[in-house]
């Protein structure tokens, strides 16, 4: 017997199925997100959220709530032999359309017990300590059984269980997994040092690059140590810090955190199958922690597919928008997977023995992975860009582009004068802006998320909105 309808369910409740829950009560949408368990994470795991990430947040309200509470870090620096060797920060500094030109060093917890609490707030709980017992494809869409026995119809499955995803096994796509025999260990906590603590990514180069420092929010430090063998023990992992800091010493006064992982590199072979269920975050890629890439990417699967659904469901959209979910998503989770790779193996092989330079030499040239802001759909000039953001005047109030924008709509941003009597969807705002622009004289067709839809000159209003028949 159906106990409950929806327009889709989440399975997994981690970072990724959270913001799909939060973007799909944001858009009024019946979401229901189940997770097995007990509660959000309290430490470990994901510590920073790039460039773009900040710019999403900001569009959907959750900036404000986090950014105070991290670090920003824009600075990668070597050391090696106790002396410092060189301090890079160009690919942020150079970033354009921005006004956080930096990681926001914050761990994953905070992202999730935000989440988590604005969800409950919009009247649609995570059901916990819940697992998925199986998913059938019915006429409606999709038939849900849950372990307490409840049985959920909905339209749409995200499969947002992480990297074992049961949904992706339950509908056998093919994730061939890549493991490059790296293991690491990783320790967060509170240090004592005779080094001097600066809020910097640090790489220590000395036979390798085994070792990397990672500033965090508040007083805590992140250690990540390349230990080449799943059997290590913690005083193993601080030994090696130790060798790496040479002449300095550094122990740990409180240990918050200490986990170890093997490198997987995967990508799934499909994002969406049966034409209803979606794939995101981990359950469809997978990768090395190098480049903080694996929380960004997930949030950004789900800012890609929670506006496209939206609109599908009601019926504004037709379904054939749900395809380009995967085909424009599946190539970034490639790149990620390369750029990973490149870096996590620098660690390890260096042809002419100087790992951490060539690290962040490598770092410089996958930036546009790493801040997030190189991703675009698309090589089409302006369409499939990231808006630039930038201040603006709008009804007399100087204000940040990014600010204006609605994740619940398009936006038609109109540079210069707007045409009067315009026929405008109901799912489209219009903002006109007078400042001066690298968008000056244009009129620009803005996706929910933030990306450019199609662009023409103010005179073309009309057949801007008529490329909406998505
Ligand atoms: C040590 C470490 C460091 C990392 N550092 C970074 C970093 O610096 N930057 C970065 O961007 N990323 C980092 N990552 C990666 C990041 O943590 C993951 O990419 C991120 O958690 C993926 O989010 P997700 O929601 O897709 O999956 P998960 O966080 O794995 O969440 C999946 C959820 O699904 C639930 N679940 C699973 N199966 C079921 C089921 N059958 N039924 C119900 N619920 C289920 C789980 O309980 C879990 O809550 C790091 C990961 C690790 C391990």
């Amino acid at each position: 017997m159906i106990t409950q309808t929806a327009d889709i369910v989440v399975i997994g409740a981690g970072p990724v199925g959270l913001m799909c829950g939060y973007l799909g009560q944001l858009s009024g949408l019946k979401t229901v997100v189940v997770d097995k368990s007990e509660k959000p994470i309290d430490v470990g795991r994901a510590d920073a959220l790039n460039a773009r990430t900040l710019q999403l947040l900001e569009v959907v309200d959750l900036f404000k709530d986090l950014y105070p509470l991290g670090k920003p870090c824009n600075t990668s620096s070597v050391w090696a032999d106790g002396k410092f060797v060189s301090r890079q920060s160009a690919w942020w500094d150079q970033l354009e359309g921005t006004f956080h030109k930096h990681f926001l060093m914050l761990g994953q917890s905070y992202v999730e017990k935000l989440l988590d609490s604005k969800i409950k707030e919009l009247g649609s709980a995570v059901k916990r300590l819940t697992t998925v017992d199986n998913i059938e494809i019915n006429q409606k869409g999709c038939l849900t059984t849950l372990s307490n026995g409840d049985k959920i119809q909905s339209s749409y499955i995200i499969g947002a269980d992480g990297s074992r995803s049961f949904v992706r096994e339950l509908f056998k796509v093919p994730f061939e997994i890549l493991r490059p025999q790296i293991v690491w260990a990783v320790i967060d906590g509170v240090v004592e040092t005779d080094f001097q603590k600066v809020p910097e990514i640090i790489v220590f180069q000395s036979e390798t690059s085994d070792v990397a420092w990672i500033p965090r929010e508040g007083n805590i430090d992140r250690f990540y140590i390349r230990m080449d063998t799943k059997d290590f023990n913690i005083e193993d992992a601080l030994a090696k810090i130790n060798r790496a800091m040479q002449p300095h010493s550094l122990r740990f006064k409180h240990i918050e955190w200490f986990s170890q992982f093997s490198v997987k590199e995967s990508v799934a072979e499909n994002f969406f199958v049966n034409d209803r269920v979606f794939l995101a975050g981990d359950a469809s890629h997978v990768h090395s922690v190098n480049g903080g890439q694996g929380l960004n990417t997930g949030l950004a699967d789900a800012f890609n597919l929670m506006w496209k659904l939206s609109l599908v469901l009601k019926n504004v959209a037709s379904k054939n928008l749900l395809h380009s979910y995967e085909d424009e998503r599946k190539p970034v989770a490639q790149s990620v997977i390369e750029s990973s790779g490149e870096l996590v193996r620098a660690t390890k092989f260096s042809t002419s023995g100087t790992h951490a330079q060539d690290y962040v030499r490598i770092v410089q040239k996958r930036a546009g992975n790493i801040t997030g802001m190189g991703i675009r759909y698309g090589s089409d000039g302006l369409i499939g860009t990231r808006l630039f953001d930038q201040e603006v005047t709008s009804d007399g109030t100087k204000t940040r582009l990014y600010s204006l924008l609605d994740y619940t709509k398009f936006t038609l941003l109109v540079f210069g004068d707007l045409k009067k009597n315009l026929n405008v969807p109901e799912f489209v705002n219009v903002i006109q802006i007078k400042d001066d622009s690298v968008y000056a004289n244009q009129a620009i067709l803005v996706r929910p998320d933030s990306y450019i839809h199609s662009v023409g000159r103010l005179d073309q209003m009309e057949i801007l909105l008529n490329t909406l028949s998505l």
